[in-house]
Formats: structure tokens, C-alpha cells, sequence
């Protein structure tokens, strides 16, 4: 999460900068792009267990909607801010418009720290938040998400709260549901597997073999977990894995150099994320400082935890023998790493797009739970494969006709059909 200097909405603002002016964006359309339409701050209050009561500050932001509803996750954090918030919504902005699926983008968040809460004090915050926004979020205006710390089950309850509120059924409301209960097959897996769909591509295009490849993985939760999987069904070798732990309050690099078991791992990890630290080091894995995971003699790396990870300070740590990153976390790359990379010539698939497949499967979700009628999993698996290599594509060809870094082709693109929309609307 943020650090005390960094702030990432200023991050956005300076990406966003950088393409409007590559791309000569006139001045009332970047005033409007580079801030959210609309923001909400506002207090929940719980009856912790106790006893007392503990008011939790909440937010959503509504970055742009003129694609279409707005979309984006609900973030739990001890660290949330507003920046961060108003940086994840402009960043589902351009998410949706590169994947080029017909929403906005929004991010919430509440600031509070689900390892010290109850299953019903989370459950108060979740009913609380829909409580205050319920007026202004919903199926055809902004429709929230699990992000970070969030899951199926909070989403239900959300759910839940605002049926009640609204006194109808409402299953497009909330994405991230577990299945059968609105849930779509394939949501769990569609960010992971959407990076590695990218990744594939990439690697195509460079006509590298994913089983001549090995990488190292910053985070062991939702995204990074299922990267992995299908990374190695490609054939790739993952060697190391990073994860937060909660004990000792800083992060820990785990390495085994012939390759990590991911079933294994999977039953030392707790639904955070976090290794068992003693039962990684029973099983033959090196324990190492946070950063390590960055220093790898590896092809790949991918960052897949948190935003400001790969910064001024450490990314010429990265090794010499490192082509490629993909990024699975949103925000994990600074500007002033950026600049680092696209000089030493690494290949960067860009969050907004390597970590669409989180959307596009929420997108198809919302479809099929304003249908009321739900797909196989292959063929969610099917389409989303499909939307993140013709995006990938796209993006790709961009980048090598104009010569661009990834992150601003992609930009390009999106920036370019937001605008376009706000034009065509007629806004400015
Ligand atoms: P998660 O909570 O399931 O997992 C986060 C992982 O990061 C955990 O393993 C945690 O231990 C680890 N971590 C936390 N702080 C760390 C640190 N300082 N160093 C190393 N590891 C650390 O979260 P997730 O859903 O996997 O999301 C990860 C990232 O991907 C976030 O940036 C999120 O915004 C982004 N993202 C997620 C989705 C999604 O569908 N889940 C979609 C798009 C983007």
C-alpha cells in the first residue's frame, strides 16, 4: 500500500500526463480525465464484538462512466487512502476501455484490517457501506467488486443489503459472487490466467517457449496463485513466490531454486496469501528478505501483491537476464522505474491490461447475472482468452508500429476511446 512519499494517484495523473501529451489531448479533456466524475467519503459504524463501537471511514470513487457503467473492486486495507482509491479508479477506467468492454471506472475501499476483524464485525462493514452508497451505486451505474482483502462472501452481503434496501433481486448489482449464487465459473481463475493469457502472446511474439522460461512471483494470493498455475501448465518454472506475513509484519521472499510446488504451498497458505513460514522452511524453501523476489536470475518476473513495488530505489536490481514483466498487481511500477526499463529494452505488459482478466470475467458476470442465465466455465474461460489476446494484440501492434513502451500504447488506446466518448456524448 501507499508508502509515506509515494502517492498513487499522483502515479495515474502522471502516466495519463505523459499520453495526453503524445497524443495532443485538448486542455478541457484532460482537466476531465485526469480527475474522478464524482467521489463519496463517508463513516460506518460497528458494534464490534466487545462491545464498543468502531466507526470505519469508507469510500467510492467514480472516475469516468461515459463507456458505461461504472466498474471496480472494494478494497480493505489498514493503509487505504483516498489517493489510493482515486488512483484505482482511473486506472479501471483505462482498464475497461483497453479490454474494450463497455464500462467505466470506479474503485471503493474501507480502511480497516480484516486479520483483527470478526466475521460479523466484516460483515457490518460490508452491510454499512452499501448502507451509505446505495443511492449511488447498482446494476446500471456503478456495479462494485472484491479486491483486495474482499471476497465472494462480502460481496453476498453487499448483495444482500442492497436487495433489502431496494426490495427487489438484484444479481447484476455486485460481481465476485460465489458461484451459484450469481457468481460466474472462471472468476477466481480470470485474473491469473488473464496475465498469463498475455504473458503467452508476448512470449509468442518473441518466439520464446514458455517451457524455456522461469520467473519469480511477487505475492501468493488470488492473482498470483492462479498466474502460476497456468504458467506452469505452459511449462514455465516459477522459483520463487513473495507473501506479506502478518506475524512478523514484514514481507518474506520464499525460493527453491528447482522450482516451487504450488499444491504444496498452496496447503501451508492461509486466505490472505500468507506462507506458514516454519512449514515453507520444513519443506525445503529458502526463506529471503522481502525485495529478493526482484533480484531473481530469472526471465519473467511478475509483480502480483501490491502497487509501488518496482521503484526508482531498487529496479536496477533487477537482473541482467530478466526480459519481461508482467503486471499482475495494479500500479507496481513507478514512472521513474518506467523510464529505467524502457531504456534497458524489458518487455512490459502493463497492468491495466495484463490484469484485465479480473474485469472482463466481472463484465461477463454482470451479463450473465442480468440474463439470469449462467455459462459452462470453458466457455467463460473461451471468451475471456479470446478479449485479452485480441486486447493484447492490439496494444502490441500499437507499440511496435510507433515504436511506444507498452504502458503508453496501452494508454493510447484507452485514453483515446474514453475521450472519443466523452466527445461523442457531447460533454466536451
Ligand atoms: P490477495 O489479497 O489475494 O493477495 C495479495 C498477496 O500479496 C498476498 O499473498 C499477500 O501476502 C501479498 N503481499 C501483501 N503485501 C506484500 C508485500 N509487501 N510484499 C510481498 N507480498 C505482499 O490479492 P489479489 O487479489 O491477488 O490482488 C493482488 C494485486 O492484484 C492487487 O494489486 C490487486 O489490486 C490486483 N488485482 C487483483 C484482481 C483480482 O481479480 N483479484 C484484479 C485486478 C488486479
Amino acid at each position: 500500500m501507499a508508502g509515506k512519499s509515494f502517492n498513487p494517484f499522483e502515479m495515474a495523473q502522471a502516466q495519463f500526463d505523459k499520453v495526453a501529451d503524445l497524443i495532443d489531448l485538448d486542455t478541457g479533456i484532460r482537466e476531465l480525465l485526469r480527475n474522478p466524475l464524482r467521489e463519496y467519503h463517508f463513516s460506518i459504524p460497528v458494534h464490534m464484538d466487545d462491545g464498543s463501537v468502531k466507526v470505519f471511514r469508507g469510500f467510492r470513487v467514480q472516475h469516468n462512466d461515459a463507456r458505461g457503467p461504472g466498474k471496480g473492486g472494494i478494497r480493505f486495507h489498514p493503509q487505504e487512502t483516498i489517493d489510493t482509491v482515486r488512483a484505482l479508479a482511473t486506472w479501471m477506467t483505462w482498464k475497461c476501455a483497453v479490454v474494450d468492454i463497455p464500462l467505466g471506472g470506479s474503485k471503493g475501499g474501507v480502511i480497516c484490517d480484516p486479520h483483527n476483524l470478526s466475521l460479523k464485525e466484516q460483515e457490518q462493514i460490508c452491510r454499512g457501506w452499501v448502507r451509505q452508497m446505495a443511492k449511488n451505486v447498482g446494476p446500471i451505474n456503478d456495479v462494485p467488486a472484491p479486491d483486495v482483502m474482499t471476497n465472494a462472501q462480502h460481496m453476498l452481503w453487499m448483495l444482500d443489503e442492497f436487495e433489502a434496501i431496494q426490495g427487489s433481486k438484484f444479481p447484476g448489482f455486485i460481481t465476485g459472487k460465489p458461484v451459484g449464487m450469481g457468481g460466474s465459473l472462471g472468476r477466481t481463475e480470470a485474473t491469473g490466467y488473464g496475465l498469463i493469457y498475455t504473458l503467452r502472446e508476448a512470449l509468442k511474439d518473441k518466439n520464446i517457449n514458455p517451457q524455456d522460461t522461469i520467473a519469480s512471483v511477487q505475492g501468493f494470493g488470488n492473482v498470483a496463485q492462479y498466474a502460476i498455475r497456468l504458467y506452469t501448465e505452459l511449462g514455465g518454472k516459477v522459483i520463487c513466490v513473495s507473501c506479506w506475513d502478518q506475524a512478523d509484519q514484514t514481507a518474506y521472499t520464499y525460493r527453491r531454486n528447482t522450482g516451487i510446488d504450488l499444491d504444496e504451498l498452496l496447503q501451508i497458505t492461509d486466505r490472505f496469501g500468507g506462507i506458514q513460514k516454519e512449514k515453507a522452511l520444513e519443506k525445503g524453501y529458502e526463506q529471503l528478505p522481502a525485495d529478493d523476489w526482484l533480484k531473481q536470475e530469472v526471465d519473467i518476473l511478475m509483480p502480483c501483491a501490491l502497487e509501488n513495488q518496482i521503484t526508482g530505489d531498487n529496479v536496477h536490481l533487477i537482473d541482467k537476464k530478466v526480459k519481461l514483466i508482467a503486471e499482475g498487481a495494479n500500479g507496481p511500477t513507478t514512472p521513474e522505474a518506467d523510464n529505467f526499463l524502457e531504456e534497458k529494452k524489458i518487455y512490459v505488459i502493463p497492468d491495466f491490461l495484463a490484469n484485465a482478466g479480473g474485469v472482463t470475467c466481472s463484465y461477463f458476470e454482470q451479463v450473465q447475472s442480468n440474463m439470469n442465465f449462467f455459462w459452462v466455465k470453458d466457455e467463460v474461460l473461451s471468451r475471456l482468452d479470446e478479449k485479452m489476446t485480441s486486447a493484447f494484440h492490439a496494444v502490441n501492434d500499437l507499440a511496435t508500429k510507433r515504436n511506444l513502451y507498452m504502458r503508453d500504447a496501452a494508454y493510447v488506446i484507452a485514453i483515446s476511446r474514453v475521450a472519443q466518448a466523452c466527445k461523442d456524448r457531447g460533454w466536451v
